[in-house]
């Protein structure tokens, strides 16, 4: 009898040939496996991840904790205006209000996040709050801001020239279509440089981080300005804790970016670490969570993009994604600015 992984994996063979791992030319493997005693890792989506790995590690480099590191890494996306799909300068929704998600949790359990959260830069640090200082885990909209402002911290416009002259260029067609994230680099045709927006092709990212410490203590952190040209008021998976982020300290944690309706529909990041509670590799553990979107919306999994990115607790670090061109970056004591591709599901993930 074939069981229901051979089945899956010979039907998406089937499905839409040709399926493969992808393995691009530009990065540098191996992916990173076990570190040693008292050591720190720090992970991050997409190739933005480097420079908030760097921040990050500014931190644990020197024993700081993950939690610190997680918040003061995530907060450079947030702050960079070229990226559109993170904080300030992120792209709005079709009414022209940028709205923002975050979350975060560490190794016991403790989390806070914000949904649709207007005129705040830093909403990872929002979140962090949440979680610290009020008995709740997740605020949104108008009473996440009125808790910000409460907490001190300073409101201000995040829609920016460049995301504003965007948007005025989508409302010529107001047609919503997420368009599949991807940082793929086709030599062919772009001459080695990522397509599309900054931050690679598609309307949409998160960037999505863990790390441990050299105590071993783990952490995450997700934060997102969503899809762009959204309903008002659509919330995705990045302030969803269990969707876009959950972390396990006897376990691991994972962290996802893409469609956030299909990661939500699955608990994706939970389901992540639960599989990796069952033994199953980080890599292994993306991988069906992956597939299992996949087999739900066989059709929709053609144009749409989702990848998971986990670590155990030994610091062993593995992602999945449906599209290729969804990556990841790496940073610990050996190499602070890594990049490495996804395996996917499709070979082929734009136009
Ligand atoms: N997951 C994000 C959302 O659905 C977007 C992304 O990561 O591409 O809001």
């Amino acid at each position: 009898m074939t069981d229901r992984r051979s089945f899956l994996k010979a039907s998406l063979l089937g499905a839409a040939a040709p399926v493969l791992a992808w393995s691009g030319k530009l990065f540098a493997g191996p992916v990173p496996g076990a570190l040693s005693t008292g050591t720190a890792r720090v992970v991050s989506t997409w190739d933005f991840g480097v420079a908030a790995n760097q921040a990050a590690w500014a931190i644990l480099g020197p024993g700081g904790r993950a939690l610190d590191a997680v918040e003061k890494g995530v907060q450079v996306p947030e702050s960079d205006l070229k990226n559109h799909s993170v904080g300030k300068g992120g792209y709005p929704d079709r009414d022209g209000h940028v709205t923002l998600d975050a979350s975060i949790m560490d190794a016991d359990g403790n989390c806070g996040a914000v949904a649709a959260l207007e005129n705040i830069e830093h909403p990872i640090s929002v979140a962090r709050r949440v979680m610290e200082r009020t008995p709740h885990v997740l605020l949104v909209g108008a009473g996440a801001l009125q808790f910000a402002i409460a907490q001190g911290f300073k409101q201000q416009n995040l829609l920016t020239p460049e995301a504003e002259a965007a948007w005025h260029e989508w409302l010529k067609t107001a047609h919503y279509q997420p368009s599949i994230n991807s940082e793929v680099r086709d030599y062919g045709k772009s001459g080695g440089q990522a397509t599309g927006m900054p931050g690679g092709a598609g309307n949409h990212d998160t960037i999505g981080m863990l790390a441990i410490d050299a105590q071993g203590r783990l952490a995450g952190a997700c934060t997102t300005s969503g899809m762009a040209w959204k309903m008002r008021g659509r919330v995705g998976d990045s302030p969803i804790i269990g969707a876009g982020l959950y972390v396990d300290g006897e376990v691991g944690g994972a962290t996802s970016t893409g469609v956030g309706e299909e990661v939500i529909r699955n608990a994706g990041s939970f389901l992540v670490v639960e599989l990796m509670r069952q033994g199953r590799s980080p890599h292994e553990a993306c991988k069906e969570a992956v597939l299992r979107i996949v087999k739900r919306r066989r059709e929709a999994s053609k144009t749409i993009q989702v990848g998971f990115l986990a670590m155990n607790r030994a610091g062993e670090v593995g992602a999945y994604a449906i599209q290729r061109g969804f990556t990841y970056a790496v940073c610990d004591a050996r190499r602070q600015d890594a990049v490495l591709p996804s395996e996917s599901v499709y070979a082929t993930s734009y136009s």
